[in-house]
């Protein structure tokens, strides 16, 4: 079986060579295939090693001067300070390799998730299965947005067009027949092969698989699928930058101390070490290894509500999303389709029932129900039954396979006593033109026993009535009642129903090309349908939710405009700016286009080009936008989109890819928890950056005072590394795992262009950096009044430092909320054991022989503990003040919060609705 002239061969004699046939293998001959070919998967590149991971770590400049510290303290002879310096550098490149290897883990196991399915036929059945079980001979099935699962020889194609830019650069899709091509065919000219990670763009695929997994060509390049890609956020960026440019500070600052401890005489080496700690402490090492892990955190806590992060940076835009762009059906409904509503010529009748499940009445408003009414809706279940891609599964519970759309139609013909199966035998299909948004209209030709050829038209009222000049009535056609139809697809949208029609006509002419549209005019309509699709309650809630938090909610769907306004009723969408249908936006430019997102919520009759333009529309407002979208023709949409979020159920595989968020269970609420949940993250990396400076700043400027004023210096440079080494590594961590504070989804959106630093919280640094700075050197001064020694003074200065930090770290959990209320001291146990084990360590640090021979430490009275502990919570309680001070001035100015601020006169937030 392993050939690569597939191409050369035609179809009898691939199936033969594959000894597979039409019908597809049998369950067990798969089974046996599988076992000797394996998985249909790539090979995973194996995971980057320990050691590696640990040696990149000291490519970080960081760490480079840390070293250049060490090396320098090593050739001054000064060893425990060499060593506490290398002590430091192991510990963050420890950390930064463990926490790197977590974040990579929690995105590898993600990615996982996403794993493909595919529609086989086996034994004569269509299953839907993992591509992963695919073997060489197995049959399938392939629709526009499909991704190839594996290398495939094409058996039929109907208008199959494909994207092989994965495979071979080339943008523009390529058609695909299944005539066999010569045996010299160059790779991108093989138009009877569809290789394995190309998409078809177009058209429907029959195809047999001829290689798998890594036989497959993508295999043989050894090409990864691309999956979480990218690891660099543009929020790393910015802190990488900002770390440079302290760096830069502090060095430049380090010099300065050096130079005048140097010139006040305490002597080259003093000034040297004094310097050397000075740039450890101040230096914010801990800070890329905390974003690391904040932002891993919030792909897993995403992933545990539904929403798969494929590339990295969603996670902080998400947080910043303006407006979210939503699909109706399926992400604000449920997709449970079910007809309610049949309307012939001259009846109405009403459905009952639940779901897919094929049992309810179908009765006629104008009961009894007549012979004629009986006739009529017969013959439109029978076209509809035919011009229908879907089935119908009883097992475990009724489900389709295909669209709901037509899943409702199957069930209502079953109701209706008809048997799917017959009706699909006596009437055999000849041609297809599938259903595609852009037409709303599907066409189907069948040849019945007697040799007549039907063609059946089903599709939006509007599309379908286009087509039609007459009705059928008393089994009979007369003269189209336009007005009545018209009347009736009115009513039935009102009532929040999704609308059908369905038509037939004769085939005249002997040669019909449906995909070319042959088949103009003069069709019978038999009838229209009215299918309902409820709202998911948990939807409504979570519109409302992300309303509160000043985001917009734009209902986006191609349904008709008064479906659209039913059904955005009941999620509170439409009140102000009405129903906008996509011939409406078609006639507007592309200001007006943007003057109009201000109002209207609620886009109808629209196709992916719309989207496109809709998003485009909000971005020039300066709005950050969400999109959702599952059709092949919505990649456009969903790449333009700064977060494209595509339906891991009913996507295609092409919008899969081209999104930055899969949603497992295509549902709104997961939208809005992913929102939550990247504003979290922000939030959560602000708060470490918020608590790492200040401590690192006043640990430096401790240093800093005393050798400018000519003090002693009130800690060792020693005793500062080893400040330094607890909190940047256990403390600061803690902040990462902080949950959502309560107030997160009443704010508004933070502006894309507000820094990670805004003026508040510089100025909260300052404050904090003044406080910790005053208390330390109020300690050590007091204890050297008081006559203690100097190493007892430098003892509690130390002390008083850490728990400094301490308290400040409760405080930081919350940006603005109190943290003294019920809620502040819980919610986050990683910052108790880290306070508990840095209590451990200074009482080890303090008390015990050999951290009192490395460091000159001191034992201090329990008095002493209390003045220094009691000192030291004086910035929870200020910080706590301050924080109260801002939000009474917030709420005086009329705005929930200050944090978040935009930029004045900012445009997106006056458009958002409220
Ligand atoms: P939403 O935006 O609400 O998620 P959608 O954009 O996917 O929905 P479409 O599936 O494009 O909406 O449907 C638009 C219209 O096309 C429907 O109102 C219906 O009249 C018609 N339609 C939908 N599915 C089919 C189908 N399989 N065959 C024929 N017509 C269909």
């Amino acid at each position: 079986m392993d050939t690569s002239n597939w191409h050369e061969l035609d179809t009898e004699q691939t199936l033969h060579a594959l000894q597979a046939v039409p019908e597809g293998l049998s369950d067990e001959e798969a089974a046996m295939r599988l076992a000797r070919y394996g998985d249909n998967t790539l090979p995973a590149t194996p995971p980057e090693s320990w050691f590696r991971r640990l040696a990149r770590q000291f490519g970080n400049l960081l760490i480079g001067l840390l070293m250049v510290a060490g090396i320098a303290t090593l050739i001054m002879r000064h060893w425990v300070d060499a060593g506490v310096i290398f002590g430091v550098v192991i510990i963050m490149v420890l950390i930064g390799a463990l926490q790197e290897g977590r974040a990579e883990k929690a995105l590898r196991g993600i990615q996982a998730l996403l794993s493909r399915e595919t529609n086989v036929v086996r034994a004569g059945r269509l299953q839907r299965l993992p591509a992963r079980w695919l073997v060489p001979g197995d049959i399938v099935r392939l629709n526009a947005g499909d991704c190839a699962p594996a290398d495939l020889r094409l058996l039929q194609g109907r208008e199959v067009q494909v994207d092989e830019s994965p495979l071979t650069g080339e943008a523009l899709p390529v058609d695909k027949s299944a005539s066999a091509v010569p045996l010299q065919t160059p790779l991108a000219e093989r138009s009877d092969m569809i290789y394995s990670g190309t998409h078809l763009t177009r058209g429907h695929a029959v195809a047999v698989v001829v290689a798998t997994g890594a036989r497959t060509e993508i295999g043989r390049i050894a090409r990864l699928a691309e999956g979480v890609s990218q690891v660099r956020t543009p929020l790393m960026i910015q802190m990488a930058d900002l770390s440079l440019k302290l760096t830069l500070a502090i060095l430049i600052l380090a010099g300065l101390t050096f130079g005048a401890g140097w010139l006040r005489g305490a002597g080259f080496e003093a000034a040297f070490l004094a310097a050397v700690a000075l740039a450890v402490a101040a230096i914010p090492e801990g800070l890329p290894a905390v974003i690391t892990i904040t932002l891993a955190i919030g792909v897993q806590r995403m992933a545990r509500r539904s929403a798969i992060i494929r590339r990295l940076y969603a996670v902080e835009t998400l947080g910043a999303v303006d407006v979210i762009c939503s699909d109706k059906t399926g992400t604000l409904t449920y997709n449970q389709m079910m007809v309610r509503s049949v309307v012939l010529a001259a009846d109405q009748l009403a459905v009952e029932g639940n779901g897919y499940v094929p049992r309810g009445r179908i009765e006629s408003v104008r009961s009894p129900s007549s012979a004629d009414a009986d006739a009529g809706l017969a013959r439109l279940v029978i076209a509809a039954v035919l011009c229908n891609d879907a089935e119908l599964k009883p097992d475990p519970d009724w489900h389709i396979l295909g669209s709901a759309t037509e899943g409702a139609l199957l069930t209502l013909a079953l109701k209706a006593g008809h048997d799917i199966d017959r009706i699909r035998a006596t009437y055999t299909r000849l041609d297809t033109r599938p259903f595609e948004s852009s037409r709303r209209t599907m066409a189907t030709l069948h040849r019945d026993r007697e040799g007549v050829r039907w063609i059946t038209l089903k599709g939006a009222p509007e599309a379908v009535l286009e087509h039609c000049t007459t009705q059928l009535h008393d089994g009979v056609a007369e003269p189209l009642a336009r007005e009545y139809w018209t009347q009736q697809v009115i009513a039935l949208a009102e009532s929040g129903q999704r609308t059908l029609a369905v038509a037939q006509r004769l085939a005249t002419t002997p040669e019909i090309d449906l995909v070319a549209g042959d088949f103009e005019s003069e069709f019978v309509l038999l009838g229209l349908f009215g299918i309902e699709d409820p709202p998911r309650p948990d939807a409504i809630e979570a519109v409302a939710r992300c309303r509160a938090a000043g985001i917009d909610i734009k209902m986006i769907t191609g349904d008709h405009a008064a479906t659209a306004r039913a059904i955005g009723a009941r999620f509170g969408l439409g009140e102000v700016g009405g129903v906008l249908t996509g011939r409406d936006i078609d006639a507007m430019d592309d200001r007006a286009l943007r003057d109009s997102t201000r109002t209207v919520d609620i886009y109808a009759r629209t196709t992916p080009e719309h989207k496109l333009r809709l998003v485009r529309a909000l971005q020039d407002r300066g709005c950050v936008v969400a999109m959702t979208g599952d059709g092949v023709n919505d990649a456009p949409a969903l790449r333009q989109a700064e977060v494209g979020i595509a339906m891991g159920q009913r996507g295609t595989d092409t919008a899969r890819e081209a999104a930055h968020v899969v949603l497992t269970d295509d549902n709104f609420v997961s939208i809005a928890e992913a929102v939550e949940q990247g504003r979290t993250v922000y939030d959560n990396i602000r708060k470490s950056v918020l608590y790492m400076l200040p401590t690192g700043l006043a640990e430096a400027m401790v240093i800093v005072l005393a050798i400018v004023f000519g003090f002693t210096l009130p800690l060792t440079p020693l005793q500062v590394l080893w400040v330094n080494t607890i909190t940047a590594t256990t403390l600061g961590l803690a902040l990462a795992f902080e949950r959502p504070e309560t107030d997160l989804m009443r704010r508004r959106p933070r502006g894309t262009r507000d820094g990670i630093l805004n003026a508040m919280l510089a100025w909260r640094i300052v404050f904090v950096t003044l406080i910790i700075l005053a208390g330390t050197f109020g300690q050590f001064l007091w204890a050297l009044e008081r006559g203690l020694a100097l190493e007892q003074a430098r003892t509690i200065a130390v002390n008083t430092l850490v728990m400094f930090e301490l308290f400040y770290l409760l405080s930081s959990r919350f940006i603005l909320l109190p943290v003294l209320g019920r809620n502040g001291m819980r919610g986050n146990r990683y910052v108790v054991f880290a306070a508990l084990t840095t209590l451990v360590f200074q009482l080890l640090f303090t008390d015990t022989t050999p951290f009192q021979l490395l460091f000159d430490t001191r034992h201090i009275t329990a008095m002493e503990w209390l003045g220094l502990s009691l000192t030291a919570s004086s910035v929870l309680w200020l910080v706590e003040l301050e924080k109260m001070i801002l939000r009474r001035a917030a709420r005086n100015r009329g705005r929930p919060d200050p944090a978040p601020t935009r930029p004045a006169g900012d445009d997106a937030s006056s458009g958002v609705s409220s």
